[in-house]
């Protein structure tokens, strides 16, 4: 359930809700293997940030929200799939910061809706379900016309929330990691995420995407452009590893399953499949091929991406 008491919002630099932590806490992981390798590990949680607007999600709208209302704007329509992390996130925050909703689901509408979109709905969402075909012409300028006179020339955030204000937002995530470290690593679904990390630490230590779509090559290049568009940099600090998608997006194998359980069983620590699963599955896998040199300390950006679980477990009858 969407459930929100107090709705505030100031214009000033400071944006703070009920409910937020102000930062996302780094908690150290200790195994045997990470000894063996001489390696550390930390994640950084930013799942904790807040119950609703989770992780990433949080910080790719913030500056968003600051624009919508600058350019007085009371709607703010959005593009996902039906468990979309970033429908339910606008769903919320709209609530919060006192934005109408519209989220335009890509696919058929399906009842009882599932877990994501019921909580959507219950935020106060518009659902509208836009055909496949129809859903690739999401960029496109006079699809966007089309919709801003439709529904009377709402904000219009991008799917997935990546823009150049959605890259500024995240480079705050490195700004809050107050220890000493050498790797940063991070999961991609657009690599808006992973752009605002590079930015914010201008070429300063090492950064692995994990890209959670299969053939993630493709991104290095909108990662470049992303980092580009915010600040005319341009970094030759980080890769993308492409190896650990597990057959594509939000495709599951069992051992990516299995690791997540122990996992979280060991630390406590929840995971999704979809992003941060493969990507500590990923990590764990490439501490055991010696790949972080004996004495690296290696941060790991906790995305969020909680809410998706209910889905799975819906689908696929999996608990993760
Ligand atoms: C949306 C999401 C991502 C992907 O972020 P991008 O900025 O699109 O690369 C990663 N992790 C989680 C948990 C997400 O919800």
């Amino acid at each position: 359930m969407c459930v929100f008491t107090n709705s505030l919002f100031s214009s000033s630099k400071v944006i703070k809700i009920k409910g937020m932590i102000s930062e996302a806490p780094l908690q150290q992981l200790h195994d045997p293997l990470f000894e063996e390798h001489e390696v550390k590990l930390w994640v950084k949680r930013e799942d904790m940030l807040h119950p609703h607007i989770s992780g990433n999600k949080w910080r790719k709208l913030k500056y968003n929200l600051q624009e919508a209302k600058q350019q007085g704007k009371a709607t703010l329509l959005t593009f996902g799939g039906a468990y979309s992390n970033h429908i339910a996130a606008v769903a919320a925050a709209g609530k919060e910061f006192g934005f109408t909703t519209i989220g335009m689901i890509r696919g058929e509408e399906h009842l009882p809706l599932n877990p994501t979109l019921d909580f959507a709905t219950s935020c106060g969402m518009d659902l509208h379900y836009v055909d496949r075909e129809k859903y690739r012409q999401k960029q496109e300028l006079t699809f966007l016309q089309h919709l801003a006179e439709q529904f009377n020339h709402p904000y219009i955030i991008p799917e997935g929330g990546t823009n150049v204000l959605a890259v500024k937002g995240c480079t705050e995530i490195v700004q809050d990691i107050n220890i000493d470290y050498n790797y940063l690593c991070c999961t991609s679904g657009t690599g808006g995420t992973i752009a605002g990390i590079i930015a914010g630490l201008e070429g300063q230590k090492q950064v692995i995407g994990f890209p959670a779509l299969k053939g993630g090559e493709f991104l290095k290049e909108e990662i470049a452009q992303l980092v580009q568009a915010y600040n005319g940099g341009s970094y030759s600090n980080w890769q993308l590893i492409t190896d650990y998608h597990f057959g594509g997006y939000a495709k599951v194998k069992p051992e990516l399953l299995e690791f997540m359980h122990n996992f979280q069983k060991h630390y406590q620590v929840p995971l999704e499949p979809v992003y941060t699963g493969k990507m500590m599955f990923g990590i764990y896998d490439l501490i055991r091929k010696g790949f972080f040199p004996s004495g690296s300390r290696v941060v790991a950006v906790h995305t969020g991406g909680l809410q998706g679980n209910a889905g799975f477990k819906e689908r696929l009858g999996v608990v993760v």
